[in-house]
């Protein structure tokens, strides 16, 4: 089995590197990915035991960025992860638009009469601290009583306490990722395709100009419906397909590691994706 979506402590999942790891050999992974927003810390440090575990652990990345002014999440894969120091530089400046993003936002919630301090919420969070943080700070505060209520009355994109952290354009989140050697597949497509109602053969082909070399198609969030459909546009476009289950542990109790399989002829196809501006229509 060959799960490439997946996430650790070191993001927004529960499991620690060593944790994930042990988890996979359970579930009769042959290949994994850990793909964290923002940040390859949990990759790093989950080689040795990978490797100890005759995993085959591959370096991945999860990406947020906007496409027809909405979010969409691109996933970043280095099959060959020793060449990527420039991309570490990138995922550096992405750490210290989060912070300063803080900063404002606790201030921001602060003019709203809530006591919360940055601190606070960093010790929740560590590197990767954001809003799912602040919204657990603000239900421990009383605040609010559960997290989406935090999402609904105060942190949510069309919610007082909202405040804009800087990112880069799709295009760059592309261009970074095949500067450092990997390619781009564009994550769990049915949400950017559900929300906007465009037929999926003229998105994906819109993203196919950014320079995406691959399509999401299996994902826990994905209908049979959806997988057939992706599959088929992607096939039809000359788009690479790559999978996997999005695990985060505790934090989305209802998906499970290795619960979604890419195919091995897949992962074959992916291995032989050379990436970079040729990928390109
Ligand atoms: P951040 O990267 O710190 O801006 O936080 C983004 C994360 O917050 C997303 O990955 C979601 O997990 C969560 N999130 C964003 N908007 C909402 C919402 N309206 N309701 C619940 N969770 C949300
Ligand atoms: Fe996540
Ligand atoms: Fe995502
Ligand atoms: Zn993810």
């Amino acid at each position: 089995m060959i799960d490439l979506h997946s996430h650790t402590n070191k993001s927004d999942g529960s499991l620690s590197p060593v944790e994930l790891i042990a988890l996979a050999r359970r579930k009769g992974l042959q290949t994994l990915a850990i793909t964290d927003h923002d940040t390859l810390e949990g990759y790093d440090e989950a080689v040795p035991y990978a490797r100890a575990a005759g995993l085959e652990l591959i370096c991945g990345v999860e990406l947020s960025t906007k496409f027809r002014g909405q979010t969409v999440h691109i996933l970043g894969y280095f099959f060959d992860a020793s060449s990527n120091r420039e991309f570490r530089g990138h995922l550096s400046c992405l750490q210290t638009a989060r912070k300063d993003r803080n900063q404002r936002l606790a201030a921001k919630l602060r003019e709203l009469g809530l006591s919360i301090d940055v601190g606070e919420v960093e010790r929740l969070g560590r590197s990767q601290a954001g809003r799912p943080h602040f919204a657990r700070l603000l239900v421990k505060k009383g605040y609010v009583s559960h997290v989406q209520e935090a999402f609904d009355r105060y942190l949510d994109e069309s919610a007082p306490g909202y405040v804009e952290r800087k990112e880069a354009s799709l295009e760059n989140v592309i261009n970074w990722i095949h500067q450092g050697g990997g390619f781009a597949s564009w994550a769990h497509p049915v949400r950017m395709v559900k929300k906007s109602g465009a037929p999926t053969e003229s998105l994906f082909r819109e993203m196919q100009c950014k320079g995406i070399d691959a399509i999401e198609a299996y994902h826990s969030d994905h209908s049979p419906q959806n997988q057939a459909e992706y599959l088929a546009a992607a096939a039809k476009l000359g788009l690479a397909v790559t999978g996997g289950s999005d695990f985060h542990g505790d934090s989305k109790p209802h998906i499970d590691l290795a619960g979604v399989s890419l195919p091995a002829e897949a992962l074959e196809a992916l291995r032989r994706i050379r990436p970079g501006p040729a990928s390109q229509p």
